[in-house]
């Protein structure tokens, strides 16, 4: 159906995907894709995974909607579940990454009292709405929407000198992805996270991870700042929590939860039943096995890309089953994305150079051989072609 009334916002692909099951998803010409991108990270247990879609249906079928006025037990065991997982104490529910870094920038300045800085990193991606979006270090996303919030700056990112020369006495937080997904799956140095926890320990300011990409299994593990050993004092989770509904999560610590009081935060939508039906369903899916699996199948996903050594890549790099593979100068990102999806492999891209992994956890070695087989063919056209590759 052709429409000239939606909004512009997205570079859409041509193509309506209108069934879906595990890790397939068909078009509405009948064409079947290998599922590369989870939405953009969000369905981690595959499209309609029967736990999950019991869950939702048995909530649907009780009340879909009471607001947050009134008790919620479906809330409470979520938030019991995250809190386990993370080691923090509180949680606020919303609708989406970006309002739960809304949370996480007013929670931390009503606890800072008076200090309101954030310093976040170059690179980052934390929303669109003013506050992610002021707090998000790339330009090309503030074109044409100034003035930003006020009390916002970035520096290089896995640069820890350049944290420490930034902070003043207004600083009260340090926002930051453990690993940076929008700007193309980069990876910190090793270390960097434990020392910029240190740092803010140092000048008693928090440290707040945005986990909304990396977290809920994604990495290998529940988040992915437990690989460097460390507790941030505000977590944001959204995209994969619900498996594809729309919620969104800040947990904190006791200390900056006791700063909050009613009235200072809400949401009529947020932590709606449906959603959260599903966060539980996807929390109790999250075992050892599940996460010592990503990490297997994450592994298998790189070697596999590596050994090809296929023409046009530049590095492969990432964590568990995020992946993002840089192109060689003069590939285009989404030209060869386009490619793929024309032999049947949904992938993302990140800016014009990296082509984005973030498949359902699920994903099969021989999806995977798949993708690397089309991988190579799409690249060897090039070459055949005269591209330098
Ligand atoms: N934070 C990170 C790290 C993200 O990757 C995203 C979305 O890509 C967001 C925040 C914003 O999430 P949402 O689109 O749900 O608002």
């Amino acid at each position: 159906m052709s429409s000239n009334h939606l909004m512009q916002t997205y570079n859409r692909y041509p193509i309506e995907l209108v069934s879906a099951e595990g890790v397939l998803v068909k078009d509405q010409n009948g064409k079947e894709y290998v599922d590369f991108l989870s939405g953009i990270a969000v369905t981690g247990f595959g499209h309609k995974h029967p736990v999950i879609t019991e869950a939702v249906v048995k909530q649907l079928n009780q009340v879909w909607h009471t607001s947050n006025l009134f008790d919620s037990s479906g809330q409470k065991e979520l938030a019991l579940a995250l809190s386990n997982a993370s080691g923090l104490d509180k949680v606020f529910f919303s609708n989406s990454g970006t309002e739960a870094n809304e949370a996480a920038i007013k929670f931390a300045r009503k606890w800072g009292s008076g200090r309101y800085q954030i310093i976040s990193a170059l690179g980052g991606f934390h929303g669109r709405t003013y506050g992610a979006l002021s707090a998000t270090g790339q330009h090309k996303f503030w074109q044409g929407f100034y003035p930003l919030v006020h009390g916002f700056m970035s520096v290089p990112y896995g640069d820890i000198q350049a944290l420490s020369a930034a902070i003043t006495k207004e600083t009260v937080a340090i926002m930051l992805e453990p690993i940076q997904g929008e700007s193309g799956v980069i990876v910190p140095p090793a270390g960097y996270l434990k020392a910029v926890r240190e740092l803010c320990d140092r000048h008693h300011i928090l440290l707040i991870l945005d986990e909304v990409q990396t977290g809920m299994g994604r990495t290998g593990k529940w988040f992915a700042h437990q690989w460097d050993e460390i507790r941030p004092d505000i977590l944001t989770v959204a995209k994969g929590v619900a498996n594809g509904l729309p919620l969104g999560a800040t947990l904190c610590t006791d200390a900056v939860a006791s700063a909050i009081k009613p009235g200072d935060h809400g949401s009529t939508f947020g932590g709606n039943p449906v959603s959260v039906a599903a966060a539980n369903a996807v929390a109790g899916l999250i075992t050892d096995d599940l996460l010592t699996s990503v990490l297997e199948r994450g592994a298998y996903l790189k070697s596999k890309l590596k050994e090809a050594s296929l023409p046009g890549i530049q590095s492969i790099r990432g964590l568990g089953l995020m992946a993002g593979i840089e192109l060689k100068q003069g590939l285009s990102a989404r030209l060869v994305a386009h490619q793929l999806q024309e032999s049947g492999f949904l992938v993302g891209t990140s800016g014009n150079s990296v082509i984005r992994l973030l498949p359902p956890f699920t994903i099969g070695h021989s999806h995977i051989d798949g993708l690397t087989e089309a991988f190579g063919s799409v690249l060897a056209g090039y070459e055949a072609h005269g591209v330098a590759v």
